[in-house]
């Protein structure tokens, strides 16, 4: 094992093979020919390339962040990033969970999850392109014909190319149906796309040859609200059907945001069409945008709740060390001598209730997450009744982990603030910025209100029968009969 300032490799290692028991899935076809060792040695790669590579450019890319050009129109991203992104796309990380025929390492998702964990607590902002350029390949391989997905997917998964998701307009923020965006048939079967789209991560940058941005948008006379909306595909540059690039496809970004936090991560208005040349292409069927869109947004909620976790993760380690090396006071049990040695702040009760309660929750949200992306493997590689389960959970799980997780990782990377003391709140040490990058994690892919309102509605009232709480409410029992057995047998 590597030591390493960004995670615990040990509670990680815990989670994936003593808990989880990763490696059971070699009983399954698709990942037979995988075992342990070559996990381990896929979070040891992700480990070193994280600290070596990504977490070393992290603090300049926080303090340089994204360029924008007004007079080219051109968004430049920290350099650091693209040798990063680079080594990180070599090393296939970016189709991780993806079958290797699409070039992909078909690995499970609790892996996945992990190396995702590693790569983010080294800088959140780096990991929001290879991120979102999955997110939105994964929507071509779902929904995409075939001629989409020979064109598109092996250079997103590649990371020749990246990828959005294009939701949110100045009017439609959560209530996306009141989007503006209009798509009009063309005699060829295309669309031309106009409107405007903001906070568009990763909405263009000087990394990638081309970005394909997956746009919700109206087809002209279709109904309003959510159930007129439909998705297009529409390429930054045109693709040609030999996939070369083609011409220019008007999408141009008119200005980035300038944030709190995350400033490594490029936040771009991007106009469509304004001189009537966007070309925009239907993924699956009319009107059925956010029916498509939410897979997508599964899988980002899924990757937002990781991004709590992480930057809890890297607070709470950073927290630890700077604990154990910062001399200050005595023991508490020396208050009164005079001559008493003095101490690490570790040393202090205070500073150790610190240290355990964002040690609890770090652990929780991990084993949360990793649980559920472990679920979203099984409903691959399971039948019947048992698949039907794996669904249920993922479901009801993602909302809970996408705001439990984040609302936590707002107090935890706080609380990393309070075990530094002053020099945590200055911009000469890493914590604030963690704090800093957290905050945005309870707002995008739907504001943990929208959350609750997920939870609640989509996920319990309308869900038939109820099935997905139910079936959470049986696992509850059976961990809580577990739990008791080893609770009464060990301590009471
Ligand atoms: C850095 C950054 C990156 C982003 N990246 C992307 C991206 O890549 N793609 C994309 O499409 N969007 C992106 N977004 C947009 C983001 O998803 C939205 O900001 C978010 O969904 C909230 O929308 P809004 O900002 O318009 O807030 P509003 O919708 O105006 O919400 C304001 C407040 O009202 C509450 N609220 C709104 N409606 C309701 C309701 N019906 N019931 C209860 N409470 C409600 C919200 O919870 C919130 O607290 C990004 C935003 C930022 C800041």
């Amino acid at each position: 094992m590597m030591r390493n300032p960004l995670v615990d490799q040990r509670d990680v290692q815990f989670v994936l093979f003593e808990l989880l028991k990763i490696d059971d899935l070699k009983k399954f076809p698709k990942f037979a020919d995988q075992d342990k060792d070559m996990y381990e040695a896929t979070i040891d790669l992700a480990l070193k390339m994280a600290v070596e590579e990504v977490y070393s450019v992290n603090k300049e890319a926080d303090k340089t962040g994204v360029k924008y050009d007004p007079e080219t129109k051109k968004v430049m991203i920290p350099e650091g990033y693209k040798a990063a992104l680079r080594k990180y796309n070599e090393a296939g990380f970016v189709g991780m969970i993806e079958d290797p025929e699409i070039g992909g390492m078909g690995m499970p998702g609790a892996i996945a999850m992990a190396c995702s964990e590693i790569f983010t607590s080294a800088s959140l902002s780096f990991t929001t392109y290879p991120g979102l350029s999955h997110g939105a390949a994964a929507l071509i391989k779902n929904f995409g014909t075939e001629e989409q997905k020979n064109l598109y997917l092996e250079k997103m998964l590649t990371g020749q190319w990246g990828g959005t998701m294009c939701l949110t307009e100045p009017e439609a923020g959560s209530d996306v149906g009141n989007l503006k965006t209009k798509a009009i048939p063309q005699p060829d079967g295309t669309y031309l796309i106009q409107g405007q789209k903001i906070f568009i991560t990763s909405g263009d940058n000087d990394f990638y040859e081309n970005i394909i941005h997956p746009v919700l948008a109206r087809i002209e006379g279709d109904p309003p609200g959510t159930k007129g909306i439909s998705i297009f595909i529409v390429p930054k540059y045109r693709v040609n059907p030999d996939g070369s690039l083609g011409e220019f496809n008007d999408v141009v970004c008119s200005g980035i945001e300038h944030k709190m936090g995350i400033h490594g991560s490029a936040t771009c208005t991007l106009n469509f069409g304004d001189n009537g040349k966007c070309i925009g292409r239907l993924l699956g069927q009319p009107r059925q945008g956010m029916k498509i869109m939410f897979h997508m947004m599964n899988e980002a909620r899924l990757g937002v709740a990781c991004q709590g976790l992480a930057l809890s993760t890297t607070a709470y380690m950073h927290a630890v060390t700077y604990a154990r090396n910062r001399i200050q006071g005595v023991h508490v049990t020396q208050m009164l001598n005079p001559e008493a040695p003095k101490v690490a702040i570790i040393e202090h009760p205070d500073v150790k209730r610190m240290l355990l309660w964002m040690k609890g929750y770090v652990e929780g949200m991990r084993m949360l997450n990793y649980y559920l992306a472990h679920n979203a493997t099984l409903i691959e590689v399971l039948d019947g009744d048992a698949k039907k389960e794996a669904q249920g959970m993922v479901e009801i799980l993602i909302p809970i982990a996408k705001a439990g997780c984040t609302d936590t990782a707002v107090l935890v990377t706080s609380e990393a603030i309070q075990v530094y003391g002053g020099y945590g709140y200055t911009a000469d040490y890493p914590v604030e910025q963690y704090m800093r990058d957290s905050k945005i994690t309870q707002i995008y892919e739907g504001t943990n209100g929208i959350q609750s309102m997920d939870l609640t509605m989509r996920k319990i009232l309308m869900n038939p029968e109820q099935y997905n709480y139910t079936i959470m409410k049986k696992r509850m029992a059976e961990t809580i009969a577990k739990a008791k057995g080893v609770v009464e047998d060990k301590y009471i």
